[in-house]
């Protein structure tokens, strides 16, 4: 089977791994601030905090923000079922902007239509938070300006887009956002197994994360009410979880993210040949947006709806992975129960119903790929 997508482990990885096993500090030792640094290195951004997972990413980065009870988030339809969980999990409610048909990002149109619509009716979000879907930064700059306009905080879920760039900047430079989160997931683009991080330019953020991370204690006693009572002593300040990231993780990431423009670079080069080699067959190839360059985390591609599922199971037939991202939220049962259905956001039920993710990690090599296409172009006859 050639999977959708895959991790890539080296020698390297491996020895860094085992050398933390040897170690003093299995978790909250030196290796997690150095991934912090190569996060921050990598995307410009002046505070990285890690954590284990993109999910606790993303919840210490709504908590940061305040997002609670009586709160609103908004988010893509088109994307993995947490970037609208961490809403309800942080006691605010939710809703959806529908997608862009050509890019599957969060429509900027329908983002301005809404919030112009939501300021009339005095129901703002707080929060705002765009998917760079299939690693294809999200139009940051026109999202950034109406979220300023409107007084509405933005989180970036970039779980696909680390090596990614808007404009001159790398995603996760925060410049139009206030945090931006990566996923460290084995499909992505570098892994630490679990894993993931918010960045952010902004020191107060960054240490409430800091703490939102490690159950709102805090051991700075300039953060403390009163006095310090001695070197042992610590402050709970706000309610946290344990979402830290163990050092065994934290050693693997720094080894992935010294390859992370190898990869970048790799997997830009097999969507280019997917760009030519799918040019003749009956499907439509994913949209790009000028000015950003996708990590390609995905590459999806869109078939006619009446034969998605024969397509998908002639290639699964085949050996090919072939996966399906992504199920729109809405239309979960979870949420269903919350007053949304089908129909609600019908470009994102309409992309969904068309798109097959074919493999694309930076170990498939081009006769794997050569296979891919073959099975592709013999499921579509
Ligand atoms: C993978 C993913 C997540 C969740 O990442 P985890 O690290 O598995 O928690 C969130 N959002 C998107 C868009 C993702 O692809």
């Amino acid at each position: 089977m050639i999977p959708y997508g895959r991790q890539d482990i080296t020698e390297a990885d491996i020895a860094a791994v085992v050398e933390v096993l040897g170690s003093d500090f299995l978790t909250q030792g030196p290796r997690v601030p150095a991934f912090e640094a190569a996060l921050c290195q990598a995307t410009g951004a002046a505070h990285a905090v890690a954590v284990n997972s993109a999910t606790s990413a993303l919840h210490i980065a709504c908590l940061a923000l305040g997002l609670g009870e009586g709160d609103l988030l908004w988010t893509s339809p088109n994307t993995f079922v947490a970037s609208a969980n961490v809403g309800h999990l942080c006691g605010a409610e939710v809703d959806f902007v529908d997608i862009d048909a050509g890019t599957f990002n969060m429509s900027a149109d329908a983002l301005e239509a809404k919030l112009e619509r939501a300021a009339a009716s005095g129901r703002l979000p707080k929060v705002v938070l765009p998917v760079h879907m299939c690693g294809q930064s999200c139009d940051m700059a026109r999202i950034g300006a109406l979220a300023r306009h409107y007084g509405v905080r933005v989180v970036e879920d970039a779980s696909h887009a680390i090596g990614g760039a808007f404009g001159a900047m790398p995603v996760g430079a925060c410049e139009h956002s206030d945090i931006c989160v990566f996923s460290f997931h084995p499909v992505k683009i570098v892994t630490t197994a679990e894993g993931g991080a918010a960045v952010t330019n902004d020191p107060e953020l960054a240490a409430r994360m800091e703490r939102f991370r490690s159950h709102g204690i805090t051991r700075d006693p300039a953060l403390m009410e009163g006095e310090s009572h001695g070197p042992w002593y610590y402050q709970q300040l706000d309610l946290g979880l344990n979402y830290r990231m163990t050092e065994l993780q934290a050693a693997l990431g720094v080894t992935q993210m010294a390859r992370l423009e190898d990869y970048v670079a790799r997997r830009n080069a097999l969507a280019a040949r997917y760009d030519r080699m799918l040019g003749n067959l009956p499907v439509a190839l994913p949209g790009r947006s000028e000015g950003v360059i996708s990590s390609f985390h995905l590459y999806v591609v869109r078939v006619d709806a009446e034969r998605r599922r024969a397509v998908f199971e002639a290639m699964r037939g085949d050996g090919i992975g072939v996966n399906v991202h992504y199920i729109p939220v809405h239309t979960q049962p979870y949420w269903r129960r919350h007053g949304f259905g089908p129909g609600d956001f019908p470009v994102a039920e309409d992309y969904y119903a068309r798109a097959i993710s074919i493999p694309l990690y930076a170990g498939l090599s081009e006769a794997q790929q050569d296979a891919v296409v073959a099975s592709l172009g013999k499921a579509l006859g």
